[in-house]
């Protein structure tokens, strides 16, 4: 029986694994779910799999039978051929928990895991249609995703990318790590404006009516590399199982033992996708949803309203400063069953009205799997500086947010059950608030990173050692009017 993909919102025709990953969103504004029950795995079988079999076999349950051989040349493309460290997710102890590093690929932060695959999986898909027409990449980024996704597109087959970002809306190291990028098919474009105006604009090229009719002249088709692409969410659900069977292989715990999870949260795909591996048979007994000042999902976990008016906080954990958290809406849509019609009803209200809430047995059934807290920019430093003093282990800021949140919960529940926090960046990737944290000084970002390294010996992420020195490559810079005509000049570049 084929596996078919359908929308949260229920109007669009269900479409198959390749289509969903190339189409990104569904048509009818919702975002993209599977249409069949989620394949149970058999813990023992995945014990002895290295991360490269264990991928391929977990991403292989959401897509046609034939296609494992082709994912496994992805996978290992992916993870296994050195893009990645030599371990891909190492798992280590800091206090009472398990940490799983979701850093060690090419631009240190958890995006990787998933950006490494998408190009691969799309690439797949285009031959699998049979398409002859090349995938132009739009992404708007304030920061992660921009590099992330130029790291996993450059030099992939049938592809380009073009990353638009605000020039004075990201922090210097993300901004040196995007026009450093090397590779023949990507291009990096400063906007002068903010990410708003760069995510609109990209938003309106894909609904533009002129550039589809340039695309068709020119044999190309334009596509999104954002979190809501279903192809981001499903090679996620992999380190959940890899982390797990890790701790099993060290006797830490037993197999079949339920294990907590803590996940520093911003668009909630990361958290969403250890659901699924809970669905998927992964005994999980709590999800801890954390978040930093920005704690829109703290409140609608504890109260079930999803408010967005609200202020928007910049903090020292940047990448989960977010108001609309849009990974959400597939949570809901499997807390209601698939009830798309109530889904719709919420969404309308949130763009309506910027809030909406679940109705009481929806809101008892997501407080069973998961718990909420956050935590703000002082107590983030905190966090960092005694888990530093305490275990000599070191957290970036995102990190952090979940282990503070996650000793509150411990201190809140007594529960004792073992814990794997995922550590979404490497601590030299946010190094100013790091070293901040440890030393109370403030200094620039890489004088942060030689310092942070003299003080604590820990290696430099290999994607930021010597990248001040690196040669910039991408020096364009247009007004934010020009977005939309700019991608109509590349497309005619074709
Ligand atoms: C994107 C990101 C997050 C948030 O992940 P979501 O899947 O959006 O919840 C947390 N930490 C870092 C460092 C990130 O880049």
């Amino acid at each position: 029986m084929e596996k078919l993909f359908k929308s949260t919102r229920g109007n669009q025709t269900p479409i198959d694994f390749y289509t969903s990953i190339l189409q990104g969103i569904a048509s009818d504004g919702g975002l993209l779910v599977p249409d069949f029950d989620f394949e149970k795995k058999n813990l023992e079988d995945l014990l002895p799999l290295n991360y490269v079999d264990l991928a391929t076999e977990i991403i292989g349950t959401f897509a046609p039978s034939d296609a494992k051989e082709a994912l496994h040349t992805a996978c290992n493309q992916a993870y296994g051929e050195g893009l990645f460290c030599d371990e891909v997710v190492p798992v280590k102890k800091a206090g009472n928990v398990y940490v799983a590093e979701l850093y060690q690929g090419p631009t240190a932060a958890f995006k990787d895991m998933a950006l490494s695959m998408l190009p691969r999986m799309m690439t797949l898909s285009l031959k699998k249609k049979g398409e002859e027409r090349e995938v132009m990449i739009l992404a708007a980024t304030s920061g992660d995703t921009g590099k992330a996704a130029l790291e996993g597109f450059k030099d992939v087959e049938g592809t380009c990318i073009k990353v638009f970002y605000p020039i004075d809306g990201v922090s210097a190291i993300q901004q040196q790590q995007m026009v450093t990028t090397t590779g023949k098919n990507v291009e990096i474009i400063g906007i002068r404006g903010n990410f708003d105006d760069a995510q609109s604009a990209v938003k309106k090229a894909f609904g533009s009516k002129e550039l589809k009719e340039l695309c068709d002249e020119h044999h190309i088709f334009l596509s999104s590399a954002n979190s809501i692409n279903i192809g981001r969410l499903i090679p996620q659900i992999v380190y959940y199982f890899y982390s797990y069977l890790t701790l099993v292989k060290r006797n830490e715990i037993k197999l079949g033992e339920a294990v907590n999870f803590t996940v520093p949260s911003g668009n909630f795909g990361n958290c969403l996708a250890g659901w699924i591996a809970k669905n998927m048979g992964l005994p999980v007994n709590q999800f801890i949803v954390a978040s930093n000042k920005n704690n829109i999902l703290t409140d609608f976990f504890t109260t079930g309203t999803y408010d967005a008016r609200r202020e928007f906080y910049k903090t020292n954990a940047p990448a989960m400063d977010i108001l609309v958290s849009s990974n959400l809406e597939r949570l809901v849509w499997f807390m209601v069953n698939g009830d798309s019609e109530k889904v719709n009803k919420y969404m309308e209200e949130l763009k309506e009205t910027g809030v909406y809430k679940v109705d009481d047995e929806t809101l008892a059934r997501v407080q069973k799997e998961f718990k909420a807290g956050c935590l703000g920019e002082e107590d983030v430093l905190k966090v960092v500086h005694d888990c530093w003093n305490e275990n000599k282990y070191l957290l970036d800021t995102h990190t952090a947010v979940g282990y503070g949140v996650y000793e509150e919960y411990v201190k809140n529940t007594g529960d004792t059950t073992k814990t794997i926090l995922l550590s979404t960046a490497s601590p030299y990737k946010f190094p100013e608030s790091v070293y901040q944290a440890l030393t109370g000084e403030e200094v620039d970002v890489y004088t942060a990173i030689e310092k942070l390294h003299d003080l604590t010996g820990m290696e430099i992420s290999y994607p930021l050692k010597g990248i001040k020195d690196r040669e910039i490559l991408h020096k364009g810079v247009i007004d934010r009017d020009a977005i939309l005509d700019t991608i109509a000049e590349k497309i005619k570049e074709y």
